[in-house]
């Protein structure tokens, strides 16, 4: 695996309210994890002890990053969080990891709160993942929902056919 190229202080200035776009991706926010070429391999062990405030506060000093930057680092000391965990369960329907007391899938858009009535909330974006020509966009309503399909689209081995995006909302 190459390292990803890490972000240099202009670089992150010029970038303004951006999310970082390179790094390794964590599959369950959904975000990438920015590497400061501030920081030197022993700041960065010394970091990995201190506390998430010590963390976002040495960050931003030394590579002058925004809020969110310095957290999505701080919060991925240990590298991305697994996406399928002791704590979820397969949908049944579709096989993406939910909740283990979901009632529905925000992927296929299935609806079992009530398991003798099935209930198909809306079109299924597995079924549009499945069938898109290679190439095609596809859409999803959510963050969550966004990270689902990326993951379902990698189960299926579609994820460098496809271009999955959600629609975003400024958060900075
Ligand atoms: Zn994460
Ligand atoms: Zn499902």
């Amino acid at each position: 695996m190459t390292s990803p190229v890490p972000y240099t202080r202009a670089e992150i200035k010029g970038l303004g309210t951006q999310l970082p776009a390179r790094g390794i991706f964590c599959p369950a926010c959904g975000l990438y994890i920015p590497e400061f070429a501030d920081i030197t391999p022993e700041e960065r062990t010394e970091l990995k002890q201190a506390s998430l405030f010590e963390t976002i506060k040495t960050l931003r000093t030394r590579t002058g990053c925004r809020l969110t930057w310095a957290k999505i680092w701080a919060q991925h000391k240990d590298g991305p969080h697994p996406l399928v965990t002791p704590d979820t369960v397969p949908c049944r329907f579709c096989g993406v990891p939910l909740h283990p007391e979901a009632g529905q899938c925000l992927l296929c858009r299935m609806d079992w709160h009530d398991p003798q009535h099935l209930k198909q909330l809306g079109p299924s974006f597995t079924d549009q993942i499945l069938s898109a020509a290679p190439g095609a966009t596809i859409c999803l309503p959510s963050h969550t929902s966004w990270i689902l399909a990326l993951h379902f689209a990698e189960m299926h081995g579609r994820q460098n056919e496809l271009t999955i995006e959600f629609i975003t909302r400024d958060t900075d």
